[in-house]
């Protein structure tokens, strides 16, 4: 068995609420690792596995609420045990490195007070032990080549480690809401449902697909992306509205000005219905930030609010381009994004879009719509998709 200590952060901040965050952590990293299991320490947790191969770290990587982990060796409160599991666990690691004059450094921690040794009598013990071994190493406390930890549990164990690797953080997804996010093929509506999983969210995905005026290719772009956000958690859902008719109606006798409003707010009307199909989904997610484009102005941004019946998560509100791109760089949706395809709302753009739009307007232009029958039609004819862990794409 291999095993790991996954550390929490914000979860262990949570005061009475923690066994609720820690439960449904435990349960995705079983959906996530089938073959793992898990024990419950003292606001951190030991994970065993039969195997583990590369995959096994990004997974891990993958799931949010974990700070950070190490794979650990486990040993008893025998001292003769920790010598022999420090050094055996140093000399694997040794063996890595060529360079000549290695630094290292021993890092106790001494979970449990009532220990015999203090944190310092344990590193100078074993920072001797492994000096006698390799009189050619020398101390660095500061930044050693190799840093050994060993972590005294109340659990009347120690564990042994060298790599702390950094895990997602946040919160696990299904500590919160149940959202639909708007997922477009563009760069925004990945890193902002990716925030919203952080930060313990449910996330299924809704696409308005403009075919067949615009082709098949964007629909698989869409499907990619969704594949690249699986990872996150246990299943994935996405649906694919066809939204060709609606635009086309939108088109042919609405205000061209209006045009990119309106399209917003049918996108609201249909996940309003469809929602209703879904048991638990309470908030929606969108990619809008403040200014990005000329449509998403507080004025636009309250007209197309008007039309959802949910709270409506902006996490990208305040954030400039570039710094969404940094993110999506970081969860690798960015190369995929820029594939230059088009996109629904790039549709029939109106040449001068309305910046400051008015409810009631929206209302008028609205009322010369069959707006029902769209709606229904649209909804009726939503493709579904599901994808689990195996699909996801771990690129
Ligand atoms: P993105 O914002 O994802 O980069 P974009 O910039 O082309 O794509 P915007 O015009 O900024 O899209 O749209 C703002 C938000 O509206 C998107 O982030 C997304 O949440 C939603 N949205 C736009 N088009 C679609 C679509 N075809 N399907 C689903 N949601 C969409
Ligand atoms: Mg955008």
């Amino acid at each position: 068995m291999i095993s790991f200590i996954i550390r929490t952060h914000e979860i262990s901040l949570k005061q009475k609420n923690r066994s609720l965050f820690e439960t449904q952590l435990i349960k995705n990293i079983k959906r996530h690792l089938p073959d793992a299991t898990v024990t419950k320490l003292h606001r951190r947790f030991l994970l065993f596995l039969p195997s583990v191969t590369k995959q096994t770290y990004t997974i891990l990587g993958s799931i949010a609420g974990i700070a950070n982990f190490s794979e650990v060796t486990i040993t008893s409160y025998e001292w003769e045990d920790i010598e022999k599991t420090a050094l055996a666990t140093f000399e694997q690691e040794l063996a890595k490195h060529t360079q000549d004059n290695l630094t290292f450094c021993v890092k106790s921690h001494r979970g449990n007070k009532q220990y015999p040794l203090n944190s310092n009598e344990m590193n100078q013990k074993l920072g001797s032990l492994i000096i006698d071994r390799y009189p050619s190493l020398s101390v660095n406390l500061r930044n050693p080549d190799i840093l050994l930890e060993l972590d005294v549990l109340v659990e009347q164990k120690v564990i042994v480690f060298i790599h702390k690797q950094t895990g997602l953080g946040g919160l696990p997804v299904g500590t919160a809401t149940h959202s639909l996010s708007f997922l477009s093929s563009g760069i925004d509506s990945p890193v902002a449902s990716w925030l919203m999983l952080t930060r313990g969210c449910r996330v299924s995905y809704l696409n308005f697909d403009s075919f067949p005026f615009i082709g098949e290719k964007t629909k698989h772009k869409v499907i990619h992306l969704t594949k690249i956000l699986a990872k996150y958690q246990p299943q994935t859902d996405l649906y694919i509205a066809p939204f060709a008719n609606i635009q086309k109606a939108i088109r042919k006798q609405c205000k061209e000005s209006m045009r990119t409003i309106l399209y917003r707010r049918f996108m609201y009307f249909v996940a309003n219905e469809f929602a209703k199909t879904l048991p638990d989904v309470s908030t929606y997610i969108s990619g809008e930030a403040l200014g990005q484009v000329a449509s998403q102005t507080i004025e636009n941004l309250q007209c197309t609010n008007a039309a959802s019946e949910k709270l409506v998560l902006r996490p990208l509100i305040g954030f400039a381009k570039d710094k969404i791109i940094e993110h999506a760089k970081l969860i690798n949706t960015y190369e995929t994004s820029i594939e230059p395809l088009p996109d629904s709302c790039t549709l029939f753009q109106p040449q001068h879009p309305e910046t400051k739009a008015r409810i009631h307007n929206a209302l008028y232009e609205e009322e010369k719509l069959d707006s029902l029958a769209l709606i229904e039609e649209c909804v009726a004819n939503i493709e579904k998709h599901y994808f689990t862990t195996k699909d996801a794409l771990y690129i």
